[in-house]
């Protein structure tokens, strides 16, 4: 934990970093615009509407045209191979910008950043790229653009963690009636398919007080949706205050209709957050629980902590407690060494659950996660036949 001290220090560099980039901008002959690319998960997004507001308050307006930019800024997603190379495609694209226009700042963050390689190829194939930094020091971002307006070539923070959760950020948000609200970062599960612990940290939970003040500005100014963002709401923890606790609170808060919230682990879907969903009548029921396999043999290699026998019984309670639940899935089709008999057992258990909705994917190896490793000799037109996508 940083200490108070340490979090106004932060917080007086941040909004003197904000004053002097809006006085520069202010000088400019038209207000400067800013184009803002964003890949990923819903988390990524509301890293991007921190971004923009930050932009906002420092002067820029924004359009859709990167040509009419004075800055790019795009935000990364490092969870599929295939998102990286799209994101390498299109930041490539902007060098003909760049050449008509030398003042644009480029500038590119977020989990792709958090990879060693992905920075070196950046330095050394991307050179107009200007502005780089990573997951955990979004709120430095007016303070590395101060110093490429101030002139220096190019700047790079990329901090390998943070314990610091900067509040009081400003917040463009792309709806007025609807909101994410992120209650945690990171994740301390390590599946052994997923980056994400490797590239957003371990788990840091926002205090209630924070989140609930946020979500009461929120409602006065007339949202009436909120969904509750963080890689493993389940595990929320802030002192004695879990995340049944944090629903409880959230349902009291005037002008809030609608609570939703994701990601949720099963393994941590305590029979206490089960009551508070089926008793808070402004939570929505709808719970998006990712099964993954059916199979407990190829649920231990994902390390996933939980069987075939233990989510049927997890979905049930569900299912009896909370009556007219909609329930959905993700599905991974063709994980390492998955045979028929541990197709079968997936078809098995949807099958039995019958859930309302399922997101099925066929299996693709992320780089620097242990399943990377793993021998598959599944031929992918057989994966192609299992997956019913
Ligand atoms: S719970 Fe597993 S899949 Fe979800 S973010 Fe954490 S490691 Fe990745």
């Amino acid at each position: 934990m940083i200490s108070a001290e340490e979090k106004s220090r932060k917080a007086a560099t941040l909004s003197a970093a904000i004053d002097e980039i809006k006085k520069i901008n202010g000088s400019a002959s038209a207000m400067p615009l800013a184009y803002c690319v964003v890949y990923g998960c819903q988390q990524n997004e509301a890293d991007m509407e921190r971004i923009r507001g930050m932009l906002k308050c420092s002067g820029y307006g924004f359009t859709e045209t990167p040509e009419n930019a004075s800055i790019i800024v795009v935000n990364t997603c490092a969870v599929r191979e295939g998102a990286e190379m799209r994101v390498f495609g299109n930041v490539g694209a902007f060098k003909k910008i760049k050449e008509k226009n030398p003042n644009l700042v480029i500038c590119i963050c977020g989990c792709m950043m958090q990879e060693e390689k992905v920075v070196d190829k950046i330095k050394r194939s991307f050179y107009y790229v200007d502005i780089v930094f990573g997951t955990h020091n979004i709120e430095n971002f007016p303070v590395l653009l101060l110093k490429k307006l101030r002139g220096q070539k190019r700047v790079f923070e990329v901090l390998k963690g943070s314990e610091n959760i900067a509040e009081g950020l400003p917040v463009l948000r792309s709806s007025k009636s609807s909101a994410k609200v992120t209650i945690m970062y990171g994740c301390n599960n390590f599946c052994s398919y997923c980056i994400v612990p490797y590239t957003r940290g371990r788990e840091r939970s926002r205090e209630m007080s924070e989140i609930l003040k946020e979500i009461r500005e929120l409602g006065s100014s007339g949202c009436v949706e909120i969904t509750l963002l963080g890689q493993n709401v389940n595990s929320y923890k802030d002192g004695d205050n879990n995340f049944a606790a944090l629903l409880r609170e959230v349902n009291k808060i005037h002008g809030i209709e609608r609570i939703r919230f994701i990601s949720s682990h099963p393994k941590d879907f305590s029979d206490e957050t089960i009551q508070a969903i089926a008793s808070c009548e402004h939570v929505c029921k709808h719970i998006h629980l990712a099964l993954q396999s059916g199979s407990s043999r190829i649920l231990k290699l994902m390390n996933r902590k939980y069987t075939k026998e233990s989510f049927l019984k997890l979905a049930d309670k569900i299912k009896s407690e909370i009556p007219g639940v909609c329930l959905t899935t993700d599905i991974i089709v063709g994980f390492p060494g998955e045979t028929e008999e541990d197709f079968a057992e997936t078809l098995d258990i949807l099958e039995k659950i019958r859930f309302d909705g399922i997101f099925s994917f066929i299996f693709s190896p992320r780089e620097g996660t242990p399943a990377a490793k793993m021998e598959d000799l599944t031929p992918h037109e057989e994966k192609q036949a299992r997956s019913p996508a």
